[in-house]
């Protein structure tokens, strides 16, 4: 057991549930006065009304009604709506049609030229593979 009064912070703890619990408060009466002036004080302050004017409360409540139903446009909203006007219009240009391509023909030259060109572009190995094909066997090509 401890002597002597509570200090203001074990008050203070106990006035928040997590005091000391050595029955004190019990048998001191001048402790037990503190703990009471204290406990009436907070109840005090949590019943007070907060100090903030009606008026001013509806003038916010008014102001963000008047901004909810559509005040001044912010510019947020002139770019979303530039935005807008700018997909509309790509819209619009991607739907005209376009001029028709011409037939191609192609001469036996180019014909040529293009076969050519497909079979360079379409050999995707590097000619020094070719001998290491020799070494190994090809499947399908089993000697007996
Ligand atoms: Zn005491």
């Amino acid at each position: 057991m401890r002597n002597g009064h509570w200090n203001q912070d074990e008050l203070i703890a106990w006035l928040y549930g997590v005091g000391p619990e050595d029955g004190h408060l019990d048998s001191c009466g001048e402790c037990r006065a503190k703990a009471e002036r204290l406990q009436s004080r907070m109840t005090e302050a949590r019943m007070a009304e907060p100090d903030v004017h009606p008026a001013f409360l509806a003038r916010q409540r008014r102001s963000v009604l008047d901004r909810i139903a559509g005040g001044a446009p912010s510019p947020a909203r002139w770019l979303a709506t530039a935005a807008v006007a700018a997909m509309l219009l790509m819209a619009v240009a991607l739907q005209s049609p376009s001029p028709q391509p011409e037939a191609l023909t192609a001469s036996s030259a180019d014909t040529e030229l293009f076969e050519d060109v497909f079979n360079t572009v379409a050999w995707a190995e590097p000619e020094a593979v070719a001998p290491l094909y020799g070494l190994f066997e090809r499947s399908g090509e089993v000697s007996r």
